[in-house]
């Protein structure tokens, strides 16, 4: 007997590109049948009705920050993520063994995956100067560490060469050599030295060169206007050489960090009021308030660890990021009090069905659902995730196609972290961890996945 049998639904399998109305039947964690509308059907000590809603693998959230906070995960779960990367732009969890121990026995809302960070490899070698190079003896120690955090289960390396800019591009090369060699991916957050920095663009794409897999982290909240036509340009030239090149992207081109990070530094902000008045708290005294340059100031004084937004007012170039081939969705969701926070966290996988499915019609429904399941489930080496046939994860979730729609927006015009509407049904290892768009409390299906 099933477990669950899910009836009624309309099934997209972006593996075998079906797309059809049947049942899906999930036993003991996995997918146990999927069934076409004539056949008969297994018993099952619960049924679903789809109603006729979509029923599509979990989406894989490949550019997460979720791994200490379960609210977090929550909100990611609510859009129908079971499967969150993290450790991401060169931060991870400082001890990776505990930190997978700890999963092992308690759980989590969703399936979680760890890199091993650079940043963090630094400050475990010893080097606290983010200006700084590593000197022969740290790179030495960081390669040694990333090693042991492979064997541990890391995923992948990752960079974020905006917050540690003394990282020469040598350090970079010799540590994605050692993530090549152990078989793991490198994701990087690129250095940025200036507005529209290509060649920074160009130097994590020659990661590539040591033989590793590198996903560009998203790319939309890197470049904007001409300079993302040209940084696509740039990647389908790469990616025409054979170079193994994945890119994601979020819905937003209003990214958020700390606020005593060197992007918003003050030889751009003190300089230019209209700069400043691009930014709006995302955390703190000041949520949801656009800056002015006294808050500036105190903020980045008092506050470094506050989050700001930045809003280049320009969101139709997420779109554009999209019109790449094989651009992976991506939360980069971070951890924040209620009321407070960014909608990404909260709204990037409605808002993205919505407006390029269903509005500006720029993506097919099964090309959109590969893009947030089977391309990342690759990009990230799960074999049984992303997929809709019998033996894979009961990683689910159900969709009202009709009412499905992001709820969250900016701090200061309403809830950041308001789920969406529409998200009807969410298994996770064939757990049901939402039914009728409500959370049951207290379920955590998610395990770790080390590698
Ligand atoms: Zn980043």
């Amino acid at each position: 007997m099933l477990d669950y049998l899910i009836i009624n639904a309309r099934i997209i399998d972006p593996e075998s590109e079906s797309d059809f109305s049947g049942s899906l039947g999930i036993k003991a964690g996995k997918i146990d049948g999927v069934y076409r509308d004539y056949v008969a059907l297994p018993s099952a000590k619960e049924t679903i009705d789809a109603e006729t809603g979509i029923l599509v693998p979990g989406f894989i959230d490949i550019h997460a920050h979720s791994e200490n906070n379960i609210p977090c995960a929550e909100k990611l779960l609510a859009m129908g993520v079971t499967t969150a990367v993290s450790g991401n732009c060169g931060y991870c969890a400082v001890d990776l063994r505990s930190f997978f121990a700890a999963f092992e026995k308690d759980g989590y809302p969703v399936n979680q995956l760890e890199q091993a960070g650079h940043s963090i490899l630094r400050r475990m070698a010893g080097l606290f100067d983010i200006n700084a190079p590593a000197s022969v003896k740290q790179k030495e120690k960081m390669k040694l560490l990333a090693s042991q955090a492979f064997s541990c289960g890391a995923c992948g390396l990752s960079f974020g060469l905006e917050y540690d800019p003394g990282a020469s591009p040598e350090e970079v090369l010799e540590l994605s050599r050692v993530a090549a060699d152990a078989g793991r991916f490198v994701s990087i957050h690129g250095r940025l030295r200036y507005l529209d920095d290509l060649d920074s663009l160009r130097e994590a794409l020659d990661i590539a060169e040591t033989g590793a897999q590198v996903i560009y982290s998203h790319l939309v909240y890197m470049y904007n206007g001409n300079a993302l036509k040209e940084a696509m340009r740039i990647i389908t030239e790469y990616r025409e050489k054979g170079a193994n090149i994945w890119v994601d992207s979020g819905m937003y081109t209003a990214f958020a960090t700390f606020a005593g990070s060197p992007c918003f530094e003050e030889k751009i902000f003190l300089n230019d009021d209209a700069e400043t008045k691009k930014l709006r708290a995302a955390s703190g005294k000041y949520t949801g308030e656009i800056l002015d340059r006294d808050k500036y100031i105190e903020i980045r004084a008092k506050y470094p660890e506050d989050r700001l937004i930045y809003d280049p007012g320009k969101n139709d170039d997420v779109f554009t990021a999209y019109s790449l081939p094989d651009v992976m969705v991506s939360t980069d969701c971070m951890e924040y009090p209620a009321g407070q926070g960014h909608p990404q966290d909260a709204a990037t996988y409605p808002y993205f069905f919505r407006t390029l499915v269903k509005e500006k019609r720029q993506l097919s429904l099964l090309e959109a659902v590969k893009r947030c399941t089977l391309l990342p489930a690759k990009a990230a080496g799960l074999e049984t995730k992303g997929r809709l046939s019998c033996g894979m994860c009961a990683d689910i979730a159900v969709l009202d196609w009709e009412r499905l729609r992001e709820n969250a927006t900016f701090p200061g015009k309403g809830d950041p972290g308001a789920p969406p509407s529409g998200v009807e049904h969410v298994f996770v290892n064939g757990v049901l961890s939402i039914k009728n768009e409500k959370r049951i409390p207290g379920v955590l299906a998610g395990f770790c996945i080390k590698r």
